[in-house]
């Protein structure tokens, strides 16, 4: 059977550059990064190369990255690690902490578990277009506020939040600014600077390197507790003996994505136009969930209402096409989003909602493939559905085949 991947947002296929840069660092190169003999000094250099390539695609300085194990990682070190070293140190007490509603759970459960040791956090709303508006993160700020943290690109919607207005906003009050940019960094120009983050989370296992490694850009003179404690490693950010392979395949894959980011961004967005174009144009009550133009490259969000959004992700999986109705690590939870209860959508739609995300890899056959499949999977489901009353639609479903 045909199989067709559009769940990068999930995760994207390790490419196979990036595994041939691994492969010595599992097999050959195997010296602890800390020790000084030659074994260590390989793997050591290897790291401070991989930290100048992901540097280079964020615009920091390679000092400024600490490599981590992942996006929730460096997402969770900047709540805590912020709030932990304001003054009074180690306290939480007292402390204010802006995010947005749309949040990743890395921040959002970091937040609610800030707020029960003692911290306040203000949740700020979004816009029906998924889209947060700097003048309420402005209004959230009181004298306590310690960190701001919104999110650069949403992973359910693909909404690209307006953070170099909010980063002025922070400038301006003197509070730290974090933006969890796991969806956006090797898929769209990410410049610390123009952004105006102190921190910034990142991924690798998003733009095609290997998952469980990723990195915190943390600028200079910005003071964060690490959340762990051990070792004297990543500068004293982030202690435990390094991922030596993680971090060159991270490294590579920054690399590779970098020299990508026009011409790969300019084709993914074409396919990702043809499929929701032809499904909104040809598939009845179909609705785009997030604005438009302010998204990611990669990513539709479409409401199909009537239809139950396992039972689509499940049915278009048998015909061999993946996709997912929302955030990996929520599939399976009975409530609905809360990225798409906070633009406004019912339980009934935030459940008819279905996240198609592209990458690197995906083909124009891919995009014929999955549209020829779908309406006969969206029609099947509104058969069996209790609600869908055909009466109210005028003109007939389309078939498949037939897009
Ligand atoms: N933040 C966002 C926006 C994400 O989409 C993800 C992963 O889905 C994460 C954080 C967590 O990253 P990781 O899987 O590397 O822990």
């Amino acid at each position: 059977m045909r199989r067709v991947y559009l769940d990068n947002n999930a995760t994207t296929p390790l490419a196979p550059e990036v595994f041939e840069a691994m492969t010595p660092y599992l097999l050959d190169h195997y010296g602890n990064a800390s020790s000084i003999h030659w074994f260590g000094q390989q793997a050591k250099s290897a790291i401070e190369t991989a930290r100048e390539q992901v540097a280079k695609l964020i615009n920091a300085r390679p000092n400024e990255i600490a490599f981590m194990s992942g996006g929730t990682e460096s997402d969770n070190s900047s709540l805590f690690g912020i709030v932990e070293a304001a003054k009074p140190h180690g306290q939480y007490g007292g402390k204010h902490v802006i995010i947005s509603l749309i949040e990743h759970h890395a921040v959002l459960n970091a937040a609610q578990a800030l707020e029960k040791r003692g911290a306040r956090v203000t949740y700020v709303r979004v816009a029906p277009d998924g889209i947060v508006d700097p003048a309420d993160i402005e209004a959230a700020i009181c004298p306590e506020t310690v960190l701001i943290s919104i999110m650069h690109a949403n992973n359910e919607l693909g909404t690209v939040q307006p953070i170099e207005e909010i980063g002025r906003v922070a400038r301006e009050h003197d509070v730290y600014f974090h933006t969890d940019a796991v969806q956006s960094v090797g898929k769209i120009p990410v410049d610390v600077d123009k952004l105006g983050v102190d921190m910034l989370s990142l991924s690798a296992h998003k733009f095609h390197g290997p998952k469980g490694i990723g990195a915190l850009f943390i600028r200079k003179g910005t003071h964060l507790r690490p959340l762990l404690y051990g070792g004297h490693h990543e500068r004293d950010r982030r202690p435990g003996t390094e991922n030596v392979a993680g971090a060159v395949g991270a490294g590579k894959a920054a690399e590779l994505a970098y020299l990508n980011l026009e011409s790969g961004g300019r084709s993914i967005s074409a396919l990702r136009d043809r499929l929701e174009e032809t499904i909104l144009a040809s598939v009845l009550l179909a609705t785009l969930n997030g604005d438009r133009a302010q998204r990611l490259p990669t990513t539709s969000n479409i409401r199909f209402d009537h239809v139950e959004g396992e039972g689509f992700v499940i049915a278009m999986d048998l015909k061999g096409v993946a996709c997912s109705t929302g955030a990996a690590c929520s599939s399976g939870s009975l409530e609905p989003s809360h990225v798409l209860s906070a633009i406004g959508l019912s339980k009934a739609q935030a459940r008819s909602s279905i996240r198609f995300s592209l990458g690197r890899l995906n083909t124009a056959e891919d995009i014929d493939y999955a549209l020829e499949v779908l309406p006969a999977v969206v029609e099947h489901l509104r058969s069996i559905s209790p609600h869908y009353k055909k009466e109210a639609v005028n003109r007939p479903l389309s078939v498949a085949g037939k897009v």
